[in-house]
């Protein structure tokens, strides 16, 4: 009798292991239906904030790398809440690259738990304090400017900072990430000399850079322009009707001919800034769209960096003429 109840509760062990492997392979299979999951690729899963850090990813870790930038064309990183699927997608990295310099300022509290079990890496972190720029009166407390990308100079450095964690985390293809990064950083080079000489073609008193929000204030310094944002730097801050008659009358002193929208920034206020003006007898065009803190579509040219900055200074040169 009691032997076999002995065998009835094993049988019942074994059942019940049994369901709950079974349960156990459902639910991972049900994980990894979406995406050709890393487990068994082999690759470093990446996940980045921003869409110039995602691609920078992608060009120094190649074939050896699977990425997945959380904002895409049209984001604001200022303004960006995680969703379920984000926190998903960083637990799931091997690896995590930010901007950091506060751009993804509601951000916080997430990297904070996650850097305790995996490399959380801000590409801006081998900068130095003499070339960042200091935030605006308008950035409500952040103390330097987080837009780094606009100088190619300094997005060089973030490349380096991403070659040389990858190399740390699989030195297996330390050689492959060293040779990409190389590679890129050579199209880099010749991408700020492509700034330089370009914007250096506008006629020196037309080189007035204006905008909804100031997240040109390094590529202002690096390729000479005079930069103003109506808006500040980060797109949190309030703007009101004092600044847009301030903006609207150096519009019309300065005879600027051409301001620009931005893809995550409401053209609202920019256009009423716009409308002031030609009240005072003084015709802005909208020069066009400029790519700030996103990039283009992804699979256009302008959905890469590259792509990016130079639609930006393209646009600038034929409005400013
Ligand atoms: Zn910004």
């Amino acid at each position: 009798m009691k032997k076999s109840n002995r065998t009835k509760s094993a049988v019942k062990r074994l059942i019940l292991a049994l369901v709950f492997l079974t349960m156990t392979i459902i639910v991972l299979s049900a994980c990894g239906n979406g995406a050709n999951q890393s487990g068994q690729s082999g690759k470093l899963k990446i996940t980045t904030t921003t869409g110039m850090i995602a691609d920078a990813v992608k060009q120094v870790g190649g074939e050896y790398v699977e990425v997945t930038g959380l904002m895409g064309a049209g984001i604001d990183p200022h303004l960006y809440k995680a969703s379920q699927g984000d926190v998903k997608k960083l637990d799931r990295a091997d690896i995590i690259f930010y901007n950091g310099l506060h751009l993804e300022g509601k951000m916080g509290e997430i990297f904070e738990r996650l850097e305790k079990s995996k490399p959380v890496v801000a590409i801006s972190s081998k900068l130095e304090e003499s070339q960042l720029q200091s935030g605006s009166a308008a950035t409500g407390g952040a103390t330097h400017d987080p837009h780094i990308w606009f100088n190619v100079k300094l997005w060089m450095t973030s490349v380096e900072v991403i070659r040389d964690t990858l190399v740390e985390k699989d030195s297996a293809n330390a050689e492959h990430y060293k040779a990409n990064a190389a590679a890129y950083l050579v199209e880099l080079q010749k991408l700020d000399v492509y700034a330089k000489e370009q914007i250096a073609i506008i006629p020196e008193k037309n080189r007035i850079l204006v905008t909804a929000h100031d997240a040109f204030g390094y590529f202002g310094k690096a390729y000479g322009m005079t930069v103003t944002g109506l808006q500040g730097m980060n797109t949190m801050s309030e703007y009101g009707s004092k600044d847009v008659s301030k903006l609207r009358d150096y519009l019309v002193e300065n005879e600027i001919k051409a301001v620009f929208i931005e893809s995550s920034v409401s053209p609202k206020s920019i256009e009423s800034v716009i409308e002031g003006a030609k009240k005072l007898g003084h015709n802005v065009t909208i020069g066009g769209q400029l790519y700030s803190d996103a990039m283009g579509d992804e699979g256009t040219p302008d959905g890469t960096y590259i792509g990016m900055v130079k639609h930006n200074i393209d646009t600038i040169v034929k409005s400013l003429m």
